[in-house]
């Protein structure tokens, strides 16, 4: 496995933004991953794990560290009966097709949700009343020593975007879920209809992080954003996406302090305090 040099980390998300890495790795298995934990800590550089990117915001300066990329490494789906076990890297896109050979219904919600199982599982993804947290049976992980442990869901503390994997340093190797058996008509008829929902309200094909803020209880961020004018404000390139004022887009050369200046504009324009949902670098 190579270690790249002042790797641009906005060629790695999905909203286009980011400085360099100092370090950058791609891993094939958990033995590479392990490799990896090792020369981090060998040369005593902080580790960031990287999934696809599509949830959080890389600072302008970069990461003075080693990024970890696992999207595409650990890339394997395993099917028996109604459990399914995957390796973190792989992209939900990925796994659906697999449910949907196999029959197997229950996350046809996560369709158009561009990240990996990993990053599912540590956001605790969600959409349309369901999250991910809810199908999933145990996982496993590598401390920062590189050793194996596993957890039940029990221990994971899901809640709404949120699970205890964002207050630590584990990896995520590993998730199996419980699913269960259905149609492949059925299951294919949810996953049209949720991916035409997403269609109509979402910028797609815009670069951006999906959503910015998490709904305050009760309400939701974008028609809060929306209701205090904000949609359309712009600092650079960054700007409130006229199609979904919770989505920031990158309109061509937006930086994150740009982003960063923008979403705290709109924190002050909403009454009600919002918390960011994406992950700042
Ligand atoms: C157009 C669009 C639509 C979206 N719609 C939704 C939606 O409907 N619902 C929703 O919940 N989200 C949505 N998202 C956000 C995002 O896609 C999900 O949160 C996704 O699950 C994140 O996965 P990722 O692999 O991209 O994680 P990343 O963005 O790469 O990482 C997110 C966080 O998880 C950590 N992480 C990632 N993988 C691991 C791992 N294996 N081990 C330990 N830590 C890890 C990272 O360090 C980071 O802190 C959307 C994003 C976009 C761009």
């Amino acid at each position: 496995m190579r270690y790249l040099r002042k790797q641009p980390l906005k060629k790695h998300c999905s909203i286009k933004i980011g400085g360099p890495a100092d370090y950058f790795c791609q891993p094939k298995n958990v033995s590479d991953l392990k490799d990896a934990i090792m020369f981090a800590h060998e040369k005593k550089l902080p580790i960031m794990i990287l999934g696809a990117g599509s949830n959080l915001l890389f600072c302008d300066e970069g990461f003075k560290g080693l990024v970890i990329k696992l999207v595409k490494g650990l890339d394997w789906v395993r099917v028996v009966r109604t459990k399914v076990t995957v390796g973190s890297g792989v992209l939900l896109s990925k796994l659906l097709s697999n449910l949907i050979k196999n029959k197997l219904g229950g996350l046809e919600f996560l369709v158009g949700i561009p990240g990996t199982i990993g990053g599912a599982v540590v956001m605790n993804a969600g959409a349309w009343s369901k999250e991910i947290g809810q199908f999933v049976d145990s996982i496993k992980v590598l401390d920062k020593s590189g050793k194996e442990k596993v957890f039940k869901r029990k221990n994971l503390g899901f809640a709404y975007r949120r699970s205890v994997l964002q207050k630590n340093d584990f990896v995520v190797t590993e998730v199996s879920l419980r699913l269960r058996k259905s149609k492949k008509s059925v299951i294919l008829k949810k996953i049209k209809e949720f991916m035409e929902r997403r269609k109509g309200r979402q910028p797609l094909g815009i670069p951006n992080s999906g959503s910015v803020f998490k709904n305050p209880k009760g309400a939701f961020a974008g028609k809060l954003i929306e209701e205090a004018g904000c949609k359309g404000l712009r600092v650079g390139d960054a700007q409130v996406s006229e199609k979904h004022a919770n989505f920031i887009v990158n309109l061509g050369e937006a930086k994150a302090s740009d982003v960063i200046k923008l979403m705290s504009r709109v924190q002050k324009a909403v009454k009600i305090k919002l918390e960011p949902e994406i992950v700042i670098i």
